[in-house]
C-alpha cells in the first residue's frame, strides 16, 4: 500500500493553489503535490476509541484541507482503487468510499447486462 501523503505529513498552514491537471508535471507522483504533506494535526487517520463527535469534527476539518488540494482527484482515486480502507482520502471518508465503490459495482454490473443484452439482440438480427 502506498503510504498516504498525511501520514507522517502537516496540513498545510495555507491551502495550495489548484493547479490545473494540464499545467502540472504529468510524470510527477501525485503525492508530491499533497496539502497534507504532514499532518501533524493527525486529521487524516482516527486515534483509538474516537467518540462519535470527535471523528465527524476531524473528518470535516480534513475534508476542509482536501478540498483546496490540487491532487484531490488523484488522491480519491487512488483510495478507490487500492482501496484504502482506512482515513479521509480526496475529501472522503472510508464510510463514503465504500458508498462509491458500491455504486461504481451495480454500474459496472448495469453496463455488463446492457452489452450482453445487446449481443443477443445483435445475434438474433
Ligand atoms: S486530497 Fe486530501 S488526503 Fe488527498 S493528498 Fe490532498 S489533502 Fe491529502
Amino acid at each position: 500500500m502506498l503510504q498516504p501523503p498525511h501520514s507522517s505529513l502537516q496540513v498545510a498552514a495555507v491551502p495550495a493553489q489548484r493547479v490545473p491537471v494540464r499545467d502540472r508535471d504529468q510524470d510527477a507522483p501525485w503525492h508530491t503535490e499533497a496539502v497534507c504533506r504532514r499532518d501533524e494535526a493527525g486529521l487524516f487517520f482516527a486515534p483509538s476509541k474516537e467518540p462519535t463527535a470527535a471523528r465527524l469534527s476531524r473528518e470535516q476539518a480534513a475534508k476542509r484541507v482536501c478540498s483546496g488540494c490540487p491532487v484531490m482527484v488523484e488522491c480519491r482515486e487512488h483510495a478507490l482503487l487500492q482501496p484504502e480502507p482506512y482515513g479521509v482520502w480526496g475529501g472522503l471518508t472510508a464510510a463514503e468510499r465504500r458508498v462509491v465503490l458500491a455504486r461504481r459495482r451495480r454500474r459496472d454490473l448495469e453496463l455488463k447486462k446492457a452489452a450482453r443484452s445487446a449481443e443477443r439482440i445483435a445475434a438474433a438480427g
